[in-house]
C-alpha cells in the first residue's frame, strides 16, 4: 500500500523509526489528489507548498527528537472542512458570500491539531454553511462519492468524508449539526464521530446552529478517530459552551472487551423507507455485538417522530440569526447598492444559494412575533422531551445502535429538487444533536449492486465517547468492512 492509504497509527510507527518522512506522506497524498480529485472534487482548494513546508517542519522536529507520545499527530496530514478558521487560509463555508476572505486566526481545534504536530491542509468541500445532506449545495461544485462517482458523498461534510475514503488525506475534520459527520462517513465507508455537545471547542468554527454544532473527526479506523478525538477535546475559555471535563485517554478504551455492555435497539428506528440491504447489514452487526458478549435490549425513544420537524425549526432559527453577519459590510463579497439596505439585500441575494435562503426565511418566520411561541418555543419543549427519551434509555443501556442513514448514497440530483426528501435522509442522526449526546458511524457492510458502503450508528451518553469507541473498535476488530477501498480510476 502507498503511504496515503495508511492509518495514523501505522504512519506514526514508520515515522518514529525514520523509515519514512512526513514529506513523503504529504507528497503521497498530494499525488493522490492530483490523480483522483478531478473526479471526486473533495477539495475546494489546497496549498501544496504550505503543506510540504509543514511536513518539513515535522521532519525536522522528529530529527530533533520529538515523539508521537507527546505530539500524537506529528507529521500526519489532516484535511479541514471549509467552515473552520485556519490562519491565512481561505474560509468560504462552501459559499460565494465570503468572497476572497482569508482567516486572520486559527480555530481552537486547528491550534490543537497544530500543537499535536499535524499538517493542517486543504479546504474540503461542503454544503453551503453546512446546510444539506449531499454536498450538492456548494458554490464550488458537487463532490462525488469515491465508490460511485454518479452518487453523492453525503453531507454536509461530503468533501471531508470523500477525501478520507479516496485516500487523499490520512484523516480530516468535519462538523455535525444534524448528522453531517456521521451520514457522509456512512455513505463513504469511513469512520466519523460526533462528540458530545461541549466536548470540543466551537471557537473559530463558523456557526450554523450554535446549540447543535460540534466538530469531529473522519478517519480510516476507530483507533485513528480516538486519537483525533483526544487531540480535539477539552475545555476552551474562548467557548463558554465547552465543558471542563477531563479528557480521557481514549486509546485505553480500545481493549476489545465489551462483555456485559447493554446495547439498546430502539423500535422507532425501524421506519418505512429503510433500505432492505441497510436493515440486513445492521441486523447482522447487532448479532456480531451479541457474539462479542454485548446484551441487546429493546428500547423506545417515543418522541423520535418529532425530531426532524423540531430540528428544522431550531436549526433554521439559529441559522437565521448567525448568518445575519454576512452583510457585505465588514468582510466578504459586497454588491454595492443605493443605500445600506440595498447593499445588504444585493449582497445577500447574490451571495447565498437557494438552500441557505430557504433556511434564513424559515428561521426568520419561526422567530417572528406571533409565531415564536407556536413554533420556536414549542420546538424547544419537544427538544427537551427528545433529550429526556435518551437519558431515560441510558438508565438501562450503555449505548444505542441504529443505521446511520436509511439508504446508501443516492444519485446526484435525485433529491436536490425535493427538500423534504433530503431532510428525511437525516432521520437517524438528528436526534443525537438535539439531545446533545455523542454518536459514531462505522462501516458495517456494502450493498450488492452497485457496491456502496453502509454505516452503523452507535449513540452514547453525554461524555460517553469511551464506551462508543470501545464498542466500535471491538466490532471493527471482528469485521473487515473498514479495510475495503473504492476502485478509483484516475
Ligand atoms: N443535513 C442536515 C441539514 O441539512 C444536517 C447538516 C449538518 O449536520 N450540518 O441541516
Amino acid at each position: 500500500m502507498s503511504l496515503n492509504q495508511l492509518t495514523i497509527a501505522e504512519l506514526a510507527t514508520r515515522l518514529a523509526s525514520r523509515e519514512i518522512s512526513s514529506r513523503e506522506i504529504m507528497q503521497s497524498c498530494l499525488d493522490q489528489i492530483a490523480r483522483v480529485d478531478g473526479k471526486i472534487h473533495a477539495f475546494i482548494s489546497y496549498d501544496a507548498a504550505d503543506a510540504l513546508a509543514q511536513a518539513e517542519t515535522a521532519d525536522r522536529a522528529i530529527a530533533a527528537g520529538a515523539v508521537h507520545a507527546n505530539r500524537p499527530l506529528l507529521g500526519i496530514p489532516i484535511a479541514i472542512k471549509d467552515v473552520m478558521a485556519v490562519q491565512n487560509q481561505p474560509l468560504n463555508c462552501g459559499s460565494r458570500v465570503l468572497g476572497n476572505f482569508k482567516s486572520p486566526y486559527d480555530a481552537t481545534v486547528i491550534e490543537k491539531l497544530k500543537a499535536a504536530g499535524a499538517i493542517v491542509f486543504g479546504r474540503c468541500n461542503m454544503d453551503e454553511f453546512a446546510m444539506g445532506s449531499s454536498t450538492e449545495n456548494s458554490a464550488f461544485g458537487v463532490t462525488h462519492n469515491p465508490w460511485d462517482t454518479s452518487r453523492i458523498p453525503g453531507g454536509s461534510s461530503g468533501g471531508s468524508a470523500a477525501a478520507v475514503a479516496a485516500d487523499e488525506t490520512i484523516a480530516s475534520l468535519g462538523t455535525d449539526t444534524g448528522g453531517s459527520i456521521r451520514q457522509p462517513a456512512a455513505l463513504c465507508g469511513v469512520v466519523g464521530l460526533k462528540p458530545t455537545y461541549g466536548r470540543v471547542s466551537r471557537y473559530g468554527l463558523v456557526a450554523f446552529a450554535s446549540s447543535l454544532d460540534q466538530v469531529g473527526p473522519f478517519a480510516k479506523n476507530v483507533s485513528d478517530a480516538a486519537a483525533l478525538l483526544g487531540v480535539l477535546s477539552g475545555h476552551d475559555p474562548k467557548d463558554s459552551t465547552s465543558v471542563p471535563h477531563p479528557v480521557p485517554n481514549y486509546a485505553n478504551a480500545l481493549d476489545g472487551n465489551i462483555r456485559g455492555l447493554k446495547l439498546g435497539l430502539p423500535k422507532e428506528y425501524l421506519v418505512g423507507g429503510l433500505d432492505p440491504e441497510v436493515k440486513s447489514a445492521v441486523d447482522t452487526a447487532v448479532k456480531t455485538f451479541e457474539k462479542l458478549g454485548a446484551q441487546i435490549v429493546g428500547i423506545s425513544l417515543p418522541h423520535t417522530d418529532y425530531a426532524v420537524a423540531v430540528y428544522y425549526i431550531i436549526a433554521t432559527a439559529e441559522a437565521s440569526a448567525n448568518l445575519a453577519r454576512f452583510d457585505g459590510v465588514r468582510y466578504g463579497a459586497r454588491v454595492e447598492g443605493k443605500d445600506f439596505w440595498d447593499l445588504y439585500s444585493r449582497t445577500r441575494g447574490a451571495g447565498f444559494g437557494g438552500e441557505v435562503k430557504r433556511r434564513v426565511i424559515l428561521g426568520t418566520y419561526v422567530l417572528s412575533s406571533g409565531y415564536h411561541d407556536a413554533y420556536y418555543l414549542r420546538a424547544q419543549k419537544v427538544r427537551t422531551l427528545i433529550r429526556r427519551d435518551f437519558l431515560n434509555a441510558f438508565e438501562t443501556v450503555d449505548a444505542i445502535v441504529t443505521p446511520t442513514s436509511p439508504t446508501p448514497a443516492f444519485k446526484i440530483g435525485e433529491k436536490s429538487g425535493d427538500p423534504l426528501q433530503m431532510y428525511l435522509s437525516d432521520i437517524f442522526t438528528i436526534s443525537c444533536n438535539l439531545a446533545g449526546i455523542c454518536g459514531i458511524s462505522v462501516p458495517c457492510g456494502f450493498t450488492q449492486k452497485p457496491k456502496l458502503p453502509i454505516g452503523l450508528q452507535l449513540l452514547g451518553k453525554p461524555f460517553g465517547e469511551e464506551t462508543l469507541l470501545r464498542l466500535a473498535h471491538a466490532y471493527e476488530q471482528e469485521t473487515s468492512w473498514h479495510t475495503h477501498k473504492p476502485k478509483l480510476e484516475s
